[in-house]
């Protein structure tokens, strides 16, 4: 594990934690139009980083306040005037964002921390589970990630196939993202989309494969791919029945109707917001 330090002063700014595959969701800054509170951004006891190391808000240390940045809409700080948070030694290290719609986070500033500590070693990709789409209300979330990662999906997929058509298997890569590739009404040859990954390996000109949960690097795999998230993969490339884990009580939003209630997610609609946005 590694503890995140002040670059100016050395002090601890947060508590040892974990490295992850930085989050598709973290592109869609507000899910939903105020109301409700979000989960963190990354889980707790974890970080990610692309061009900011990110963690979950009760993971940081050592930070106070800068009082004129506390603005926000309704129910929390929604962080756009910059860094509201500074080290004992007064430096503005990182943002926090909590208002209600938005991923909490803790997002320092870049070159503001460096990692002291060792990291953990990288995971073998089999020591991950490739074959369970998580059922719990511990984790209703996973919708929304997942079809922001569908989303993200679909935009690499079109910078992949360079402006030709993408045709898709029936199945779930069908079901998520057929509609928007013909949407697209290229013409030319078309390329072929398909899966590869721990367990799978299918013929395809541009493969999905899934990002390793730990490092974010890509699975392995000749020719032309797209990397995605791991637990959108899995839902992608795991179509058997799975077991419905324990709940806590109350129901997976997506099924509040369903009696016995399904053995997997039924479908993901590609957050249709996120690929309109990022589409040419
Ligand atoms: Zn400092």
């Amino acid at each position: 594990m590694v503890v995140f330090e002040c670059v100016a002063c050395g002090a601890a700014l947060t508590v040892p934690l974990t490295q992850v595959d930085g989050p598709d969701h973290e592109v869609v800054h507000q899910w939903g139009n105020g109301i409700r509170y979000m989960p963190s951004l990354v889980p707790a006891g974890t970080y990610a980083g692309r061009d900011r190391i990110v963690i979950a808000p009760g993971d940081v240390r050592g930070v106070s306040w800068i009082e004129d940045r506390l603005v926000g809409y309704c129910c929390g700080i929604d962080g756009h005037e910059g860094p509201n948070l500074a080290c004992a030694c007064g430096r503005p290290v990182a943002t926090r964002v909590d208002d209600c719609s938005l991923w909490q986070v803790v997002r320092f500033e870049p070159d503001a921390v460096r990692p002291i500590g060792v990291p953990d070693p990288v995971r073998e990709w089999e020591s991950f589970d490739w074959d369970t789409t998580p059922l719990t209300d511990a984790d209703e979330w996973w919708q929304a990630r997942a079809e922001i990662s569908a989303a993200v999906a679909i935009i690499r997929v079109l910078t992949a196939a360079g402006g030709a058509p993408v045709t898709v298997p029936d199945g779930p890569l069908a079901d998520t993202f057929r509609r928007e590739f013909d949407a697209q009404r290229l013409s030319g040859p078309a390329l072929s989309l398909g899966l590869a990954g721990p367990g799978t390996t299918e013929e395809a000109d541009i493969l999905l494969v899934p990002r390793h949960p730990q490092t974010g690097d890509a699975w392995p795999a000749q020719g032309s791919v797209v990397p995605i998230s791991a637990e959108l993969w899995v839902w992608l490339a795991r179509t058997d029945e799975q077991p419905v884990r324990p709940r806590t009580g109350g129901q997976w939003a997506p099924h509040l109707s369903d009696d016995p209630l399904p053995r997997r997610p039924r479908t993901v609609e590609p957050c249709l917001w996120a690929v309109r946005r990022w589409l040419p």
